[in-house]
């Protein structure tokens, strides 16, 4: 008869334990409504590149175009919008940079 002998290894595991108080780079999206593209609300097919009030909400301070993320608008009328400020620069409406 061979005992086996089970050897017990009750070491007690050291939980890494990360605190994630990771500070520097914590963006606390607020987790607000679903945006809604705002040219599918006013169901608007083009975009007028000749309403710079309007497209000065989707560019920066520097006159750069806003991601998408960040106003909501859908794939199809970002394309537009981005098109339409292009125009819209080339009009003189925008500005390429920021003043
Ligand atoms: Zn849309």
């Amino acid at each position: 008869m061979s005992e086996e002998v089970k050897e017990q290894t009750t070491a007690p595991v050291e939980e890494a334990q990360e605190e994630t108080t990771v500070e520097k780079k914590k963006f606390k999206r607020p987790t607000s409504k679903k945006k809604v593209c705002a040219f599918c609300v006013d169901k608007t097919n083009v975009i007028d590149y000749k309403d710079g009030a309007k497209l000065r909400r989707y560019i920066t301070e520097n006159g750069k175009i806003l991601p998408r993320r960040q106003t909501g608008t859908c794939s199809k009328h970002q394309r537009e919008l981005a098109n339409a400020i292009k125009r819209a620069r080339v009009m003189a409406i925008l500005p390429f940079k920021g003043e």
